[in-house]
């Protein structure tokens, strides 16, 4: 993986939004349970966070996917990860359909605005009876003349409380499983949709998570993303988006914490010296650097398999699942080298631990994972 100057400035210039737009609100927005995206997004992509892939044309900055890379790295270094996790939403979870299969059109109305910062974008999968079986969703949408009306309801939805639009899945066809489902462009403002409930949860405190309802929510044909009926299976490509952005924001979450460990672990003496100097915490510090460097570059090796135009869903399932269990391992592993302290809240290793839990289950669970690999390898009982 080869990063240019232009790269390196683009890293620097990541860290620096962080440091100056995130960091210092991070308390005040994890006691208030949200962030105000409406405040927060325009300045981001006025700095050049947004639309980094998507065509100039639509919006976007036509650059490299090198460039998505450096910031899910940087913003995986926020002293949270509700806000870094609410923008990749928006980035590189709820648009990438729509920049990939939408109309000129949509796109104008929706994508461009998106990616000024003007609006919010979420993604709306999961429903309280369909997570990881993604194609036992039943929000339908009825076909009547120009328009779909939709019913149904949607569980846990990031952003679901701020969000301008969903890009929504619904079902449109009369056929079951994978088929006959379509992705839509659906405006909050639409009569019938509700926020039914804002929910609370274990970490992520700073980005907001909804269960939403659709009662005769009446949305044009036209706000239809790519081909009527293949709604499945555009989602499963949005996937490997989501998938990719946060395995490369674990990379960052966990080496700005095992920094931030070895600090402390340098400053803190037991038995006459500082922790850092006792070989059993050395050694497991040295593991775990040895364990984040092996994700970053297997995350390369998928963002080079991605520049070169090539199907990167086997290195977004491993990079996926890899990145879920090592971040919860520094987590706990850090936590536990600050010993007392460590269970603080007024610590960051505390908030970190929690929030951590989350990439395991959100994208896909580490099961659902595992499924995808065993199918694509083979691993079944026929060969
Ligand atoms: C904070 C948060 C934010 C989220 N944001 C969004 C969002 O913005 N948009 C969205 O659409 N969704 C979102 N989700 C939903 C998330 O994607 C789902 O929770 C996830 O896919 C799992 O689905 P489920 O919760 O229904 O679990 P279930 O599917 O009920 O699974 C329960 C457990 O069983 C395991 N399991 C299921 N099937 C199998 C199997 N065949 N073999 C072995 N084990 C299995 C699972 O891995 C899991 O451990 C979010 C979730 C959380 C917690």
């Amino acid at each position: 993986m080869h990063f240019t100057a232009e790269h390196d400035m683009f890293r620097q210039t990541v860290r620096a939004v962080v440091q100056s737009e995130i960091d210092p609100q991070v308390e005040e927005w994890e006691a208030a349970h949200a962030f105000p995206a409406h405040e927060l997004f325009p300045k981001l992509a006025r700095l050049g966070l947004f639309g980094l892939e998507y065509d100039p044309a639509d919006g976007g900055q036509g650059v490299d996917h090198a460039f998505t890379v450096i910031l899910g790295e940087e913003l995986g270094r926020a002293r949270c990860g509700g806000v870094p996790m609410a923008i990749a939403v928006h980035t590189d979870m709820a648009t990438p359909s729509l920049a990939r299969f939408g109309t000129p059109e949509l796109k104008a109305r929706y994508l461009a605005p998106a990616m000024r910062g003007e609006q919010v974008a979420a993604v709306a999968v999961t429903e309280p009876d369909a997570g990881s079986d993604v194609a036992a969703i039943s929000t339908r949408a009825a076909r009547d003349g120009d328009d779909w009306v939709i019913n149904g309801s949607k569980l846990y939805i990031t952003n679901g409380v701020q969000a301008d639009w969903l890009c929504l899945l619904v079902r449109t066809g009369e056929e079951r499983g994978y088929r006959g489902m379509s992705q839509v462009i659906f405006p909050s403002a639409t009569p019938g949709f509700s926020v039914s409930r804002t929910l609370r949860k274990l970490g992520n405190h700073s980005s907001d998570t909804a269960e939403l309802s659709f009662v005769d929510a009446r949305v044009p044909l036209a706000n239809t993303i790519g081909a009527i009926g293949r709604g499945f299976q555009q989602q499963m490509q949005q996937f490997q988006n989501e998938r990719l952005i946060a395995a490369y924001m674990a990379v960052g979450q966990c080496e700005a914490a095992i920094q931030r460990t070895l600090d402390y672990l340098r400053q803190r003496v037991t038995f006459g010296k500082p922790l850092v100097e006792h070989q059993w915490i050395q050694f497991h510090m040295a593991e775990l650097v040895a364990e984040v460097d092996l994700l970053r570059h297997y995350n390369y090796a998928a963002a080079e398999a991605i520049m070169a135009g090539q199907d990167a869903t086997r290195f977004a399932t491993i990079a996926k699942l890899t990145a879920g269990r090592l971040v919860r391992k520094v987590a706990d592993t850090c936590l536990q080298f600050h010993g007392g302290i460590g269970y603080m809240d007024e610590t960051w290793t505390s908030r970190f631990y929690r929030d951590s839990r989350l990439l395991s289950i959100g994208g896909g669970t580490d099961e659902v994972m595992l499924q995808v690999l065993a199918r694509m390898d083979g691993i079944t009982a026929l060969d």
